[in-house]
């Protein structure tokens, strides 16, 4: 614990809450801006993050991998255009030996409780282990797709077969010849129905809403493309740059241009008919919701995968319930040896089960459950003074890599942390004017945007609000956060008064 004399100085100046990749980029460019007086708590065993827990059958990434990495450790030998889990795991692993880094992890401990000392400007933290230190800055780079959500059905817990969810893949279950429910038809149902179907005896997929799925445009690159790519980092560079420019256009369909969304529309139609032969199938298939209003799905392999005589696709109404040995359809058991979740997470209570107490002793999950999820640019939020979240609220993208808005937001605390050392301040915290401009801007950018046409998605909040997604072009994302206006925040510093 921070003795009386440490009154000036936290026992450590950061300290960074998960190892995925926001953690590791936060912990990185610490390292790299001389800054290595942090420590991150990892509550697992490894790094990783969702590409540690998620190790379903024929999980991969949606986005080209060259994009999907650290710009400043850059990776020329993906194996393809869209790398599996595994590929995505050992890069993070050896990003986490660059620098000292693992040094500076403490594995195994999670985050228990934070609370911010108003006495001395900095965080009291205790972790599951029963640790506690302080801390001057807090950075929570808990993803929103860590807690896996899991529908009540009834008589779920009388069921005697195998229960798991996706991002927690018992991998002692061996499909063939079995009989296997999937509950869920979203990004990552969709990568691992065609494993199951390909061995189970018979797969009975429940959908509630049909996603728009378009062709993935993946391949293995070639000996020559990979040649080049490790001798041309010049190439490497614009190979990215590439990519990047072409997921951002795509964003022009959610955004600007609508008939680039009808046209993409389209196509999922035609893909939809050339796989499906069977009009009730089919029919069962397509959505009815404007594209791009739920994450849109890229796969070659489902629609192929679904139209086999092995797999019954059932609407989720027509599941009543689980029993000892299978589910209850439409008044009828079913038996079957293994129900599989593919039900997405829990992304709206962002920080829960952990505590974080701001000013005034105030739990920032009850903040956002009274007022709904929000921070100033996704990263700070009013009342938590020297607290910034990464892939916070509203800055989830449905059209480009993730990593890009980490790194952005990782810039932007590093900003935060040299005007405070500049400064000589000891405490920052968003001005709840700045915080409430930036949360109306949010509700402005997103209506009449294809999120707000009608459909039921995790990207909107119980009023409707969209608390989740990034409303515009990820450039203008990082232009924003290029420089961290000072006036937007209050600096203090001990014994004076605020600034
Ligand atoms: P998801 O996309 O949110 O899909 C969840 C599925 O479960 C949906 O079909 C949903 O139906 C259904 N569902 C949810 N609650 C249900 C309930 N109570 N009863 C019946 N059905 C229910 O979840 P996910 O597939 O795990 O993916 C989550 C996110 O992870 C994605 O959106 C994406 O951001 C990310 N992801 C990314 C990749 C990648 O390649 N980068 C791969 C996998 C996942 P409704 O549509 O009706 O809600």
């Amino acid at each position: 614990m921070n003795s009386h004399s440490s009154f000036e100085r936290p026992d450590h100046e950061v300290t960074i809450v998960g190892g995925g990749f926001g953690g590791l980029c936060m912990a990185l460019q610490l390292m790299r801006a001389g800054r290595p007086d942090f420590i991150l708590l990892e509550q697992a065993q490894e790094v990783g993050g969702t590409w540690r827990d998620n190790q379903y059958p024929g999980c991969a990434c949606d986005v080209p991998s060259h994009l999907y990495s650290f710009s400043f450790e850059p990776e020329w030998d993906w194996s393809r255009m869209y790398a599996n889990h595994a590929e995505i795991q050992a890069y993070l692993v050896r990003c986490s030996h660059k620098q000292g880094l693992r040094e500076k992890i403490w594995f195994g401990c999670a985050l228990a409780e934070a609370r911010f000392d108003e006495a001395q400007d900095l965080w009291q933290v205790r972790t599951s282990d029963g640790r506690a230190f302080s801390t001057r800055v807090l950075v929570s780079a808990m993803g929103p797709l860590s807690r896996p959500a899991i529908p009540q059905l009834p008589g779920l817990e009388s069921f005697a077969g195998k229960v798991f969810h996706s991002a927690r893949w018992d991998h002692s279950f061996e499909p063939r010849g079995q009989r296997v429910a999937v509950i869920g038809t979203g990004a990552s149902a969709i990568q691992f129905v065609p494993r199951l179907q390909a061995s189970a005896e018979q797969l009975l997929l429940f959908q509630r809403t049909p996603a728009w799925v378009l062709p993935k445009p993946d391949r293995p690159f070639t000996p020559a493309e990979l040649d080049r790519l490790r001798r041309i980092p010049g190439w490497r560079r614009l190979f990215r740059w590439m990519i990047y420019w072409r997921q951002e256009f795509t964003g022009l369909g959610f955004l600007a241009a609508p008939s680039l969304m009808a046209r993409a529309q389209s196509l999922a139609t035609r893909f939809l008919k050339k796989h499906i032969k069977d009009p009730a199938l089919r029919a069962r298939l397509l959505p009815d919701y404007t594209m791009g209003c739920k994450r849109i799905l890229l796969s070659n392999d489902y629609y192929p995968a679904l139209a086999q005589p092995n797999v019954q696709v059932h609407a989720m109404d027509a599941l009543q319930g689980v029993t000892a040995r299978g589910l209850l359809i439409e008044g009828r058991e079913v038996p079957v040896d293994a129900i599989v979740f593919g039900t997405g997470f829990r992304t709206t209570d962002l920080l829960t089960p952990l505590r974080l107490i701001g000013r005034g002793g105030v739990d920032l999950n009850e903040v956002w459950a009274r007022d709904g999820l929000g921070a100033h640019n996704g990263v700070c939020v009013a009342g938590f003074p020297n607290l910034f979240l990464l892939l916070g609220p509203n800055t989830g993208l449905g059209h480009n890599s993730a990593v890009f808005m980490i790194e952005t937001q990782a810039r932007y605390v590093l900003k935060a942390l040299d005007r405070l050392r500049a400064r000589g301040a000891s405490a920052v915290e968003v001005r709840p004017q700045a915080q409430q401009a930036f949360a109306q801007e949010m509700d402005r950018r997103t209506r009449g945007t294809v999120w707000k046409s009608g459909c039921r998605s995790w990207y909107l909040d119980a009023r409707g609000r969209n608390v989740t997604l990034w409303p515009g072009f990820t450039f203008s994302y990082w232009w924003r956060l290029l420089r961290l206006k000072t006036t937007e925040f209050r600096w203090s510093r001990l014994g004076q008064p605020q600034r």
